[in-house]
């Protein structure tokens, strides 16, 4: 376990921590399976004061108890959470951007696709105990939207040497949907030789939505995208990897999410997806992610920020 002072815990000053040292409850442990009671009793505080710095011993001290069968599941299968930077994002997600599946974010224009996207190919670089994957990323860009000026602010925000976090990104750009799809056997080729651990498309669904137009064309973009997203997939397999596409779509949720009407790729995008998240502005830069038909998550909500350092709580 780490170094510890009991100081670090909120609500602890030195007259506190002493009392504390003197009764035995010194180390993280100690204190994170104290009952509240007990604590308030020996530090001479309140029992809301006691419980909220057992918490948060708890949360430091990482007590685990029993593990679920999914999460013993899941490390058997060597699947892995890349972190958003935001610790709600994150928990949203169980854990992060998981491995071995398609995250696709969706949302209007503005709503924060890319900048998630910028943070995940600087993250991936971190190492796995920090909430990365020790990778590289693949940016398959099809609406010229990627910056990076922004991945300099995003690695510096880490604490990483911007440059350095720009070489470990490899950036295409598609010029229609065709190369877009042959850009994942790209992809492939190029994470034989450098460990891609991150594909992002950015947009998904940008020239499908161009090149297919009207009725006739539906059923023929809809495969081709089907086909697209098993490449993708078989990526994420093969490679234990993070893909993350973005597809925009109008404000109207309620229309996007039942209505078969709905826009482009909606069916099958949204069936290869494992994780869909919807996207949207709110007030004071505050942006909304919403988890939606997870198959093993609950749905839910949660506020994050995009700042000039990068996606945060
Ligand atoms: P989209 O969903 O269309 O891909 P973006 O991810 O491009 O949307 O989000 C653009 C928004 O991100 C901008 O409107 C701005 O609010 C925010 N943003 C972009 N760069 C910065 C920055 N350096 N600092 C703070 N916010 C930024
Ligand atoms: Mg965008």
């Amino acid at each position: 376990m780490e170094m510890f002072n009991l100081e670090d815990l909120p609500g602890v000053g030195p007259a506190i921590a002493r009392k504390l040292e003197e009764a035995g409850y010194s180390d993280l442990m100690a204190i994170a399976v104290a009952s509240p009671s007990e604590l308030a009793e020996v530090a001479d505080i309140g029992e809301g004061t006691a419980a909220k710095i057992i918490q948060a011993a708890r949360e430091k001290a990482d007590v685990g108890g029993f593990e679920t069968g999914d999460v013993l599941l899941e490390k058997l299968e060597g699947r892995k959470h890349l972190t958003t930077g935001s610790k709600a994002f994150d928990e949203l997600l169980g854990g992060g951007f998981e491995t071995q599946a398609i995250t696709e974010l969706f949302g209007e224009f503005g709503s924060g696709k890319t900048q998630i996207a910028h943070q995940l190919c600087v993250n991936v670089q971190m190492a796995e105990d920090e909430g990365g994957l020790d990778g590289e990323a693949v940016f398959i860009d099809t609406e010229n939207t990627f910056r990076p000026e922004r991945i300099l602010q995003m690695a510096e925000g880490m604490g990483m040497d911007g440059k350095e976090a720009l070489k470990k990104i490899h950036v295409a750009t598609a010029f229609n949907s065709n190369h877009q799809m042959m850009l994942v056997d790209k992809a492939m080729e190029l994470a034989r030789e450098r460990p891609v651990r991150l594909l992002v498309v950015d947009s998904l669904t940008g020239h499908f939505r161009a090149e297919y137009v009207g009725r006739g064309a539906l059923a023929e973009r809809q495969q081709k995208l089907n086909k697209h997203m098993h490449s993708l997939l078989k990526f994420a397999r093969l490679y234990n990897a993070v893909i993350c596409v973005t597809n925009q779509v109008a404000a109207r949720p309620d229309v996007f999410f039942g209505d078969p009407t709905q826009p482009i790729g909606g069916h099958i995008v949204g069936h290869t997806a494992m994780f869909r998240i919807y996207l949207r502005k709110s007030k004071g830069g505050k942006r909304i992610a919403r988890l939606i038909d997870s198959p093993h998550l609950p749905e839910g909500e949660i506020v994050f920020m995009v700042k000039e350092e990068g996606i945060r709580d």
